[in-house]
């Protein structure tokens, strides 16, 4: 297994996306920036949290190679839920959280896990591409704009969305699949800020596997700051976010 990423924080801030892989696996997470006028209830950042979520995810992927991708990720959340300490309440619900993606490869099989908007892209052997979506973030009751209020009150909550913090239970609710390693020969994993190239700037997904294809994820995270410069914050919300790609092959 082939496998390239690159991560870039928006212009002049700190990365709150997070990427990590091993020999059979990949994880990218996106922290879910902090609002500056919430009280989270937690003495740590979400580059802080983004890091032990990782490397929990890390740890767990490289020693329990049979435990079902669920399992890995509800162990992680546990981890860093632990790993906060007694000075932070764990039961508030803005308490930093991030989306994850998980892609491991088998000999005989592929398995994904998608929880919240960072998605995975199969591309088959046949040319096809298959995306894996968490979209439920769109489509809390009521529609756009959110208020602070909605979000608080549909965060890991049947019928809002779900996301990795401090309720290991989530991890049941991610998108997740299994496919023949023998259908598939590439994917593509990104954070919501290089699929903002498809939900805002016109992209096809073909297009964005691609380009990760032939010139590397390097190439996508170019193409989005320079949409970002051309067209500017299409659709509203921030003008540049952190960036992830990941380009996986065999
Ligand atoms: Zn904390």
């Amino acid at each position: 297994m082939n496998v390239a990423y690159r991560t870039e924080p928006a212009p002049g801030r700190r990365n709150e996306d997070f990427v990590i892989a091993g020999p059979s696996w990949v994880v990218v997470l996106d922290g879910a920036t902090a609002r500056p006028d919430v009280e989270s209830g937690c003495r740590h950042d979400v580059p802080w949290l983004v890091e032990r979520l990782g490397t929990a995810l890390a740890l767990h992927l490289a020693t329990r190679a049979g435990e079902p991708l669920t399992g890995v990720v509800s162990a992680a959340i546990r981890d860093t839920m632990l790993a906060h300490g007694d000075g932070c309440d764990l039961g508030n619900p803005d308490s930093p959280s991030s989306t994850v993606a998980v892609l491991r490869k088998r000999a005989d099989t592929v398995e994904y896990l998608v929880l919240c908007d960072s998605p995975i892209a199969l591309r088959g052997v046949d040319g096809t591409v298959t995306v894996v979506h968490d979209d439920r973030l769109d489509h809390l009751p009521g529609g756009r704009p959110y208020s602070v209020e909605l979000v608080r009150s549909t965060r890991n909550r049947p019928g809002g969305f779900w996301v990795a913090s401090t309720c290991p239970d989530a991890a049941g609710e991610a998108l997740t699949g299994t496919v023949p390693a023998s259908s598939v020969n590439g994917v593509l994993m990104v954070t919501d800020g290089v699929s903002r190239l498809v939900d805002r700037y016109g992209w096809s997904w073909e297009r964005l596997v691609a380009t990760a294809a032939a010139d590397g994820p390097d190439r996508l995270v170019e193409q989005v700051r320079k949409a970002e410069i051309e067209y500017g914050p299409r659709g509203g919300g921030k003008p540049h976010d952190d960036a992830t790609a990941a380009w996986i092959h065999w």
